[in-house]
Formats: structure tokens, C-alpha cells, sequence
């Protein structure tokens, strides 16, 4: 996501890069750069011009601190445009009624009733008790999808009525008031445009269920149009914010800067895959950063603190300190580090990452050092100087390997090993994961 942006950005700034200072004339093509790369992410025209105006009035203004050099300050400016633009902190949902009321709406084919799901998913993770009804009675499919992607997740979905969304809704409530449900999610109908008809049903729910939420699922594959539409539903209803969804897709990202702008409203969540645990908080700084290139150290570190067992680092580190770190425990490192993501991903969120990394190339040799400790036995895993010569043959035969990889593997291992005793001797052990092939 935001690849390009952040690519055509970084020549924005590399225009000044090496001057003296920020000067009318040469801030001029900078600024020309970010908007056409601002336009060719599909941000809004109206939005653009307000950025620029914002950009061009700071750069040549009083506030820039000296300090800087010319391209610093101009990254700094348009980030803080950026963040003006998408807002400065996530917004996170206000539940306060019991139980509280979250109805989605869109248009059809957003991802609304996927998104339903996820939201259900997120807030069980939280310790809520989620409860889904499904009052999208206008796509047939819409409510056996409910039920189905309620069955895979294992959370409840009501049914009801499958004519009248406003019975269904009203049956909804005291179901969930029986059940002890805290937060009931409300899968509205959706139509592929928008009608006068689907906006005084959405009222008359509205004004039933009176929610403490309305978000607005939009598909950002379809860019402008869906700023359009969002503009049309916030008229229309008083929507709380949005959940833009198909970030993992080619979307340019132009409807996440745009939105907030054009409605007022703040984006929540977005949604980065079909699955389940596809919907993440939208945190506006870190993406600012991220299309800035600045890295998005915040979300690696949450997403090391959400993967790593503490418990395990321990028991390594302990390892590592008395010199017990076999091929056994490399293998469980390697683990750590898949349940993180790709490298790839990992290397979008680490701020000067090189762009030129053999990405295939080092997850094919993680994939290869994964196979060929898989095909030891434990107790050469546990003490690989057993590794002869035949048990090297059988261990790359077994791994589709060749014995030089088998050799290459062991020789990184011997080297870490090596290290760790340095440090020992030094003293200065430091928690992490280090030097694998
Ligand atoms: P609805 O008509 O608004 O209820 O839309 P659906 O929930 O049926 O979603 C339409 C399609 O978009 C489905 O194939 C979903 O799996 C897919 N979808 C929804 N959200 C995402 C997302 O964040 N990423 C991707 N890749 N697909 C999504």
C-alpha cells in the first residue's frame, strides 16, 4: 500500500536535497512533485489543492525551523499536512449504550458484511460479547454469508425476519438483551447505488436502534467514487466514521487521505485481507510515516509485542548465556520470526530498511534452513556434531537440498555459536535474534 506515493514523494524531496536553503524557486518543483504524486494516488482534487496551498504557505513561512536542512523541513511540513489531512490519532469506537449498537452500512459489494465479521472477531479479542443479525434482506446471499462466515468464527448471528430488516432488527435487540450480548453489529442492506429507498430504510433502523455507531464500509479499489458515495451517506445519515477496506489490493490509497477531509469523519479501520483477522485500527501518524517512508516502527514493535512469548525469549536468552542454543532452538527462532509476517512486511516498517534486499532470496533460504532442520533427527538437532558425512547425504536428500547447504547451515550455526560465547565472555548478551543464514 502506498508504494508509489511514498516513491514519487521521496523525488519531491530529493529535490532539495543539497540546497542551502528553502527558497521560493526551488520549493516550487518540489511542491509541483507532491501534486502530481498526491493526484496520481487518486486523493481528491479539492483535497490536493488545499494541501498544497498548506504546503506552499509553511514552506516559505516563518516556522521552519533552521536548524533543518531544506529537505528535512519539507518532509516535515508535508507530514504535518499529512496528518492534518487524515487526522492525528486513531478514533476508536465509542460503545457506551447496553448493549451497544454498531449498524454498518454501504454499498453493495464493499465488503460490508465481511467487515462485520471481522469487527465481531476484533471486539471478542477485546472481551466483548458480540452478537451479528443480519438485516441485509435485499442480497439474497448476504444473510446465509453472515451465518456462515458466523459459523466459521464461532460467533452467534441472528437471523429473524428475512422480509422486513426493521422486524428483524427490533427482535435483534431483545435477543441480545436475553443473551447477555454487550455490542450487537447491525449488517444493513446495501445497493449498488445509492436510492432514495435504501436511505429512509437505513433512517428508520437508525432511529429504532438509536446506535452509538454508524460506519461506513467503502472499497478502496473504487477511489473517487467511493469519496463520492461517503459524501452521499454522511448527508444522508450520521455516520460515526468509516472502515476502508481492500488495502491489500492495488489500491492507490488516495480514499484514505481523502475521505476525512471531504466528511469530517475519521477512518477507524481498514481492511488489509479477506480472512477474519483482516481489520486493523486505522492509526493516521504511523501511515503518515509510512507513506513518507519514514517507517512504521510503532506497528512493528506492537506487532513483536503481539507475537513474541516472553516466556520463550527467556528460556533463550538463558540458552544463548549458557551455551545450550542447539539446532533445535534455531529452528524454534525461525518460527518467531514466520509468525511475524513476511520479511518483506517486516522491512516496510523499519525506517531506512534497504529497498534493494533480496526479499524471495532470504525467505527461500529461511524456507531451505526450516527443511533441512526438519529432515535431522532430534538428537541431531539437540547435538549436531553427529552429522557425518552419511547422515549429512540423507539429511539433504530428505530436505531437497544439497550437502554443501546441509555444510552452509552448519557452518552459520558453528559461527553463531561462536558469537554467543564472545558475548558471554564479554557479558553484554543481548535479547534477539541473531545471524540465521
Ligand atoms: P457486501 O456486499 O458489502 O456485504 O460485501 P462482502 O462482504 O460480500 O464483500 C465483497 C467481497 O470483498 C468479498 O469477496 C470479500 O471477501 C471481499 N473483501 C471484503 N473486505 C476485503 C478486504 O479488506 N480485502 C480483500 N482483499 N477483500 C475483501
Amino acid at each position: 500500500m502506498f508504494e508509489n506515493l511514498q516513491d514519487k514523494l521521496g523525488r519531491a524531496f530529493r529535490l532539495l536535497s543539497g540546497k542551502g536553503r528553502i527558497s521560493e524557486k526551488n520549493i516550487e518543483e518540489a511542491v509541483k512533485q507532491v501534486k502530481l504524486s498526491l493526484l496520481e494516488a487518486d486523493v481528491n482534487y479539492k483535497v490536493v489543492k488545499e494541501f498544497i496551498n498548506g504546503v506552499t504557505e509553511k514552506s516559505l513561512g516563518e516556522e521552519v525551523l533552521k536548524s533543518f536542512s531544506p529537505d528535512q523541513q519539507f518532509i516535515k511540513i508535508v507530514r504535518d499536512e499529512l496528518i492534518n489531512m487524515l487526522g492525528e490519532r486513531s478514533s476508536p469506537l465509542r460503545l457506551s449504550s447496553q448493549p451497544a449498537r454498531i449498524m454498518m452500512v454501504g454499498l453493495q459489494g464493499s465488503g460490508k458484511t465481511t467487515t462485520s465479521a471481522k469487527l465481531a472477531t476484533l471486539l471478542r479479542k477485546e472481551g466483548k460479547k458480540p452478537l451479528l443479525v443480519a438485516a441485509d434482506v435485499y442480497r439474497p446471499a448476504a444473510i446465509d454469508q453472515l451465518v456462515q462466515l458466523g459459523k466459521q468464527i464461532d460467533i452467534p448471528v441472528f437471523t429473524g425476519d428475512r422480509r422486513n430488516p426493521v422486524v428483524i432488527v427490533k427482535e435483534a435487540m431483545q435477543q441480545a438483551i436475553k443473551n447477555i450480548n454487550d455490542v450487537v453489529i447491525l449488517d444493513t442492506a446495501g445497493r449498488l447505488h445509492i436510492d432514495d429507498t435504501m436511505m429512509s430504510e437505513l433512517k428508520e433502523i437508525a432511529a429504532l436502534v438509536k446506535p452509538d455507531e454508524i460506519l461506513m464500509v467503502v472499497d478502496a479499489m473504487t477511489g473517487q467514487d467511493a469519496v463520492n458515495s461517503a459524501k452521499a451517506f454522511n448527508e444522508a445519515l450520521e455516520l460515526s466514521g468509516f472502515v476502508v477496506t481492500k488495502l491489500d489490493g492495488d489500491a492507490r490509497g488516495g480514499v484514505i487521505l481523502s475521505i476525512r477531509h471531504v466528511t469530517g469523519k475519521p477512518v477507524k479501520f481498514i481492511g488489509v485481507s479477506e480472512k477474519p483477522d483482516g481489520l486493523e485500527v486505522f492509526y493516521p501518524d504511523r501511515v503518515a510515516g509510512r507513506i513518507l517512508g519514514l517507517g512504521d516502527v510503532l506497528s512493528l514493535i506492537d506487532k513483536i509485542q503481539a507475537n513474541v512469548d516472553e516466556e520463550k525469549a527467556r528460556e533463550m536468552e538463558e540458552k544463548f548465556l549458557k551455551n545450550k542454543f542447539d539446532l533445535e532452538d534455531f529452528l524454534d527462532q525461525l518460527r518467531e520470526i514466520k509468525k511475524m509476517g513476511s520479511i518483506a512486511d517486516i522491512l516496510e516498517m523499519i525506517p531506512g530498511a534497504p529497498k534493494d534486499v533480496d526479499l524471495a532470496g532470504s525467505e527461500k533460504s529461511m524456507k531451505r534452513t526450516e527443511a533441512i532442520i526438519h529432515s535431522m533427527t532430534l538428537k541431531e538437532r539437540r547435538n549436531p556434531k553427529l552429522l557425518n558425512y552419511s547422515r549429512k547425504q540423507r539429511v539433504a536428500r530428505g530436505s531437497g537440498t544439497t550437502i554443501q547447504d546441509v555444510n552452509k547451515l552448519l557452518k552459520s550455526y558453528d559461527q553463531m555459536k561462536d558469537m554467543m560465547k564472545q558475548f558471554n565472555r564479554k557479558g553484554k548478551l543481548r535479547k534477539g535474534i541473531k545471524g540465521f543464514p
